[in-house]
């Protein structure tokens, strides 16, 4: 497994000419320098993940999704079930993103359950915890994230349980343009990691991403954290130049 992960989350955003674009741009920045300890990987939006996945055939840069339905089949209109992104080619799914937590009511049972799910398909899934402002001001940040966690932690058997990653993602940071300072999220990734120690060896080394806000001048502060395994990245994600100097600031550590 590579020692960094840099994760495109596009959310609801793009088009079939931007899709084409910004992988095209991400193919050929890849073919001139290689990536040697970076897995890349991008999470376009449902319509888009077949094109998505025919264009990355042959490359080492990876496909998810953003979200997946915690039942396997059935009358559940609209959600899409974690065989059929395996079908489509899918390595990865984001679960419990604080977007569908906040909108969708996703609770932290659901979540765990959309994990279940997906490594059940042979999906990796990325789980997103993280806390509000008010609960950082309230000095309640090891409470939720202990809570978002133990969720998941419990949820999945021990044996399969070292094929998750995890992404801290302060609600605050996202999009804000606001991201955490390094010491602020390694304290958090700390925090994961020693929840993860009392799992077992295998599951202390589950990637703990950090989310919210990277950017290319602030990537390699944060990747050089003892405990961030690589970024989940929004907004820079839909650059292809800046999301590949993302994956060059954990190319250089
Ligand atoms: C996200 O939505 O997961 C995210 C981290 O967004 P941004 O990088 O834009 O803050």
């Amino acid at each position: 497994m590579s020692r960094y992960h840099v994760i495109g989350n596009w959310k609801m955003q793009g088009s079939k000419a931007l899709v084409q674009e910004l992988l095209s741009q991400l193919k050929v920045l890849n073919e001139t320098k290689p990536l040697r300890q970076t897995q890349l990987a991008v999470c376009p939006p449902f319509p888009y993940l077949s094109l998505a996945g025919d264009m990355l055939v042959d490359t080492p840069i990876a496909l998810g999704a953003q979200e997946v339905s915690l039942h396997a089949s059935g009358a559940y209109t609209g959600q899409v079930a974690a065989n059929m992104l395996q079908e489509l080619g899918c390595q990865y799914v984001i679960v419990g993103h604080s977007e569908r937590r906040q909108y969708c009511h996703e609770s932290d049972d659901m979540v765990a359950q959309k994990a279940v799910m997906a490594l059940q398909n042979g999906l990796t899934p990325i789980v997103c915890i993280g806390e509000t402002l008010s609960e950082r001001q309230a000095d309640l940040v090891a409470t939720v994230i202990s809570r978002q966690l133990q969720a998941v932690l419990t949820a999945i058997e021990v044996d399969v349980l070292p094929r998750i990653m995890l992404a801290y993602e302060p609600i605050w940071a996202i999009g804000t343009g606001l991201a955490a300072t390094p010491e602020q999220a390694q304290a958090v990734h700390q925090l994961i990691r020693e929840q993860l120690m009392e799992r077992g060896p295998a599951a202390s080394r589950i990637p703990i991403l950090y989310g919210g806000s990277v950017k290319p001048d602030n990537a390699l502060s944060l990747f050089t954290q003892p405990d961030i395994d690589g970024g989940l990245i929004g907004g820079a994600a839909l650059d292809a130049t800046a999301f590949w100097e993302i994956s060059q600031a954990a190319e250089s550590i």
